[in-house]
């Protein structure tokens, strides 16, 4: 049985301070999500994540954006995987669309970054997903298989069960055009099966989410689909009010 997740990707937002007083008002609503055996987590920005970390329910999963795959050395501008250790931040977001369109992250990029959280004991999340332009082609599938592929190469079924995959449509990131129930669950099932002829069994037990403009009123769609264990949320998981109603919807 594949526990549901629920993860806040809060993108370059919140200063340090607007940080801390989420985390101060999710202490109630993390309780509410565990005790109805959802676990959830927040990805805050760098600056911010040893505030959250030091503030929020320690039931909460904290989660980086990113890391670099070296733990120290001349790499202006990262953060690596002892870093994060040291302030106790083990998830890690890893091949967001927004970071492979701006920062000409590949998969096999993340295919280092995924071995190195890894063998540091990190839970990586690793997102995929199809542009506009493929997804009206026709050619979701061989996408989005490539993307697994490449950024899970030479994993063992024992480290790839430890990762989480997040299917995120291009298309619908922040555009508020969110997949049908439907087509994410098709796509998504399609992921667990290229899985399974990679990894085997342990498919079976390997969490993926969807992400794309989810929101309280369509969590609960998304939920009743037998593939999607839950989802990774931009937009709606900046506000406690709303992060409560993605918690209560997941339930419905
Ligand atoms: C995301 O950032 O991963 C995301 C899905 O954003 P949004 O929910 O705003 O579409």
């Amino acid at each position: 049985m594949r526990k549901k997740l629920l993860l806040g990707n809060w993108k370059m937002n919140k200063t340090p301070a607007e940080a801390k007083d989420f985390a101060l008002a999710a202490s109630e609503m993390v309780d509410f999500a565990t005790s109805h055996d959802i676990d959830v987590g927040v990805a805050p920005t760098f600056l911010s994540l040893e505030i959250v970390k030091n503030t929020i329910n320690p039931k909460c999963i904290v989660a980086a954006q990113n890391c670099n795959e070296n733990d120290h050395g001349a790499f202006t501008g990262e953060i690596s995987i002892p870093m994060l250790k040291s302030i106790g931040v083990s998830w890690c977001i890893i091949g967001h669309s927004e970071r492979r369109a701006y920062n000409g992250e590949t998969s096999s990029a993340c295919n280092l970054k995924i071995k190195a959280l890894l063998a540091a004991n990190m839970t990586p999340v690793y997102c995929c997903g199809e542009s506009l332009e493929t997804f009206e082609k026709g050619e979701t599938k061989s996408f989005v298989a490539e993307q697994i592929r490449t950024g899970l190469k030479d994993l063992t079924p024992e480290e790839a069960k430890k990762v989480i995959i997040a299917y995120e449509p291009i298309w619908a990131i922040g555009t508020g055009k969110s997949a049908s129930k439907e087509t994410a669950e098709d796509t998504i099932g399609f992921i667990r099966r290229t899985l399974r002829e990679i990894f085997g069994a342990v498919a079976v037990d390997m969490r993926i989410l969807y992400g794309g403009s989810v929101k309280p009123v369509n969590v609960s769609e998304y939920m009743s689909m037998s593939d999607i264990d839950g989802a990774l949320v931009g937009g709606a998981s900046l506000d406690p009010a709303s992060f409560h109603g993605l918690i209560e919807g997941m339930l419905k």
